[in-house]
């Protein structure tokens, strides 16, 4: 058999400002050996399938990996070049058996609502009605009908944060090798609650709504004719009409049931909507009680601003008013500001400094704030994460730890997500010793912290992740929606 296999791992936060160029895309591919080479080697879904691949002697055809990061809308350019290369090398290669997709399931282009669902269609326009596609998603994908149209079977991640990307490209394999001996027909049913839930609310860890909807999920999979349940948590910043929570269950040729068990997931998501209401602590009272806690460290969540959904990673607000209290022992992980970096490089190690720092992209995201402090470390911000989620090696660009007294500053070159121990161990802060990490992330935090912090707020900060979805400009998703109308 021969199988395609590529990635489209392309997203969007369609309120942010910043914009990707067609170059920057363009140099994400990953393409042909190379891709195989690499990819191979990872945790990936992609990874996942080659080792199904392997085990059932198929012979891979690599199509590209595209990775492109995540910023505003794709423009349209970068979304027709990504599909006409990922199209024109799937013909190039002649008649395949199968194809396997990884997608995170959330691009929007300035002319494309569903960069997913387009996608899956030119492939299936050149691979015809009867090749298994077969496509993995991100537990955040605001799954269309276009996808699941175009598609034989999508399988959606079950945790979060991640870490089953393998597993799931593991059983594309298995469930496409059962399709090669038509063992197994897949019949998807996808079905959507009214509802479209802040990233803060998808955690799936004990005593969260979203772990009690996915056991329900996986209970309803054991069932030997189900072939998968999908529950995605959806991707608020991002919007389509489809944006939000949504499930996707697949059978075995039996369309009956897979329509029952995608209606009962999404009634039991809808029961529940209340649970999903943000849950957040102003500026003011989060560094209050920070201050004021003796179960430290205290974790504050800069969730408007999580390196994860395309903000520019430097919100100023928390630091302002750590500042403004002299509080003591505190680290705000990043700020990105490369201009404030390359200053305090400038002066030195051991220097003292005085920068203004943060706000400076636009205006969504606090004001620049004037710190003064010691130049205390200065590195190179690469780092490995220790956490099994978002794993991997992080590239901060060129990092700087400002000590102004109580409060560290960590100043970056580039924004990343801000989540876990060795962000802080890399620069010679021991988190545990501090009494308050700052960390910008939506739920990561929660996961790479949970043995470290012993108090966790989530503080409404200014940012275009705002929990709060009232106060973005939606204009596409459908209406009525929880909690944007009060439903
Ligand atoms: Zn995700």
């Amino acid at each position: 058999m021969r199988v395609a296999v590529g990635g489209y791992l392309v997203t969007a936060n369609t309120f942010a400002t910043q914009r990707l160029s067609l170059e920057r895309f363009q140099r994400s591919v990953l393409s042909g050996h190379d891709m195989l080479n690499r990819l191979g080697r990872g945790d990936g879904a992609v990874a996942g399938f080659m080792r199904g691949a392997r085990e059932h002697g198929w012979d891979l055809v690599a199509l590209h990996f595209m990775f492109p990061g995540l910023l505003g809308k794709v423009p349209e350019e970068a979304h027709q070049w990504g599909k006409e290369t990922f199209v024109s090398t799937l013909r190039k290669a002649g008649p395949v058996d199968g194809v396997f997709v990884q997608l995170h399931g959330t691009a929007v282009s300035d002319h494309t609502d569903d960069c997913d669902g387009d996608l899956l269609g030119s492939i299936r326009e050149v691979v015809g009605d009867n090749t298994p596609i077969i496509a993995s998603l991100d537990g955040h994908a605001n799954v269309t009908p276009l996808m699941v149209r175009q598609a034989s079977m999508l399988i959606g991640v079950k945790t979060n944060p991640h870490y089953d990307f393998a597993a799931v490209g593991h059983q594309a394999a298995r469930v496409m090798a059962q399709m090669f001996d038509r063992s197994v027909q897949p019949f998807a049913a996808w079905a959507q609650p009214a509802m479209v839930p802040p990233l803060q609310k998808l955690y799936i860890a004990p005593g969260w709504p979203m772990d009690h909807l996915m056991r329900l999920a996986r209970k309803r999979a054991a069932d030997k004719r189900v072939l998968d349940v999908s529950l995605l948590g959806g991707f608020f910043v991002s919007e389509r009409p489809e944006t939000g929570l949504s499930v996707v269950a697949t059978t075995n040729g039996e369309p009956g049931l897979a329509v029952e068990i995608a209606e009962q997931i999404k009634d039991a998501c809808w029961s529940r909507r209340h649970q999903f209401h943000a849950d957040l602590v102003s500026v003011e009272d989060a560094v209050r009680e920070a201050i004021a806690s003796d179960e430290t460290p205290v974790v504050l969540g800069d969730v408007a601003d999580s390196g994860g959904a395309g903000t520019p990673g430097d919100g100023t607000a928390i630091l302002a008013e750590l500042l403004k209290h002299n509080a003591r022992g505190a680290v705000v992980g990043n700020i990105a500001d490369p201009g404030a970096v390359a200053e305090a490089v400038g002066s030195g190690v051991g220097s003292t400094v005085k920068l203004t720092v943060g706000g400076k992209t636009d205006r969504f995201h606090g004001a620049p704030v004037a710190i003064s402090g010691r130049v205390r470390t200065i590195h190179d911000g690469v780092f490995t994460a220790a956490t099994p989620f978002n794993a991997g090696t992080y590239h901060r660009g060129t990092t700087v730890v400002v000590d102004c007294g109580g409060v560290e500053v960590i100043l970056t070159a580039r924004p990343t997500l801000v989540f876990e121990a060795n962000h802080f161990r890399s620069l010679g802060i021991e988190p545990a010793e501090r009494k308050i990490l700052v960390c910008k992330a939506e739920l990561q935090h929660r996961a790479g912290l949970a043995r470290i912090g012993r108090t966790f707020i989530d503080v409404d900060a200014p940012g275009l992740a705002t929990q709060v979805l009232s106060r973005l400009p939606f204009s596409k998703i459908r209406r009525p929606v929880f909690p944007l109308d009060d439903i």
